[in-house]
């Protein structure tokens, strides 16, 4: 799959919103500023792309984008955790993220964002109870790895690697990952190759 050739296609509020549940889709979740746009400009070259996600307005939306093959989608799911967001609406994405993780029968896996330095807060670990108790495939992307040595960076990979496999065994994939210096692209790419094109 060519993921350079990425494009928005629609954005949907509500799960009748969302494109034909037919095809494929790999959804990508985080807390707000773990690094989800920027792991999905990087994945897709495209800079352009994600940011489509944070406009104003948009980033309550479930977002959706066509690959370069017949009904292969990406989706970025609205980000968790703004601070000085109201409640009600907080209520109303979980609500919408839920029913999409609960009836989409196109989703082939999830991959889930975090920041190496603050991995599996409370919005993780709702994610990967949602992956143990609906069997949907997890890779973990520990982003701005950057940030750590490499010491401390494969000490958090190994450690997290070691208890999710114990909740979701080979179900689950953990990896390292920069947008900043493009490092886990390929990895990342091979994980989502093998859920598009199992
Ligand atoms: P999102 O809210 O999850 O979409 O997060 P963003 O992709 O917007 O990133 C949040 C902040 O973290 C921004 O200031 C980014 O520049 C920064 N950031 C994202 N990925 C990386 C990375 O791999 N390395 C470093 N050093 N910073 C990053």
């Amino acid at each position: 799959i060519r993921y350079n050739s990425a494009r928005y296609l629609t954005s949907a509020s509500k799960l009748n919103q969302c494109p034909e549940d037919e095809g494929a889709e790999v959804a990508f979740a985080g807390r707000s500023n773990a690094g989800k746009s920027s792991a999905i400009n990087a994945l897709t070259q495209q800079g352009q792309l994600a940011r489509v996600s944070k406009t104003p307005g948009r980033t309550q939306l479930i977002n959706f984008f066509d690959l370069n093959i017949e009904g292969m989608r990406l989706v970025d799911l609205p980000g968790y955790g703004y601070a000085k967001v109201p409640i009600a609406l907080k209520q109303h994405w979980q609500k919408h993220l839920d029913a999409y993780l609960q009836h989409r029968q196109c989703l082939r896996g999830v991959v889930l964002v975090m920041d190496i330095r603050h991995p599996m807060k409370e919005f993780d670990e709702m994610m990967v109870n949602w992956c143990e108790v609906t069997g949907v495939p997890l890779h973990v992307l520990l982003t701005k790895s950057d940030k750590l040595k490499k010491g401390p960076a494969q000490s958090t990979l190994l450690s997290l690697r070691k208890s999710l496999k114990e909740a979701l065994g080979d179900k689950v994939s953990v990896q390292t990952f920069s947008s900043l210096k493009k490092s886990g692209v390929d990895q990342l790419r091979e994980r989502l190759d093998s859920w598009f094109l199992p």
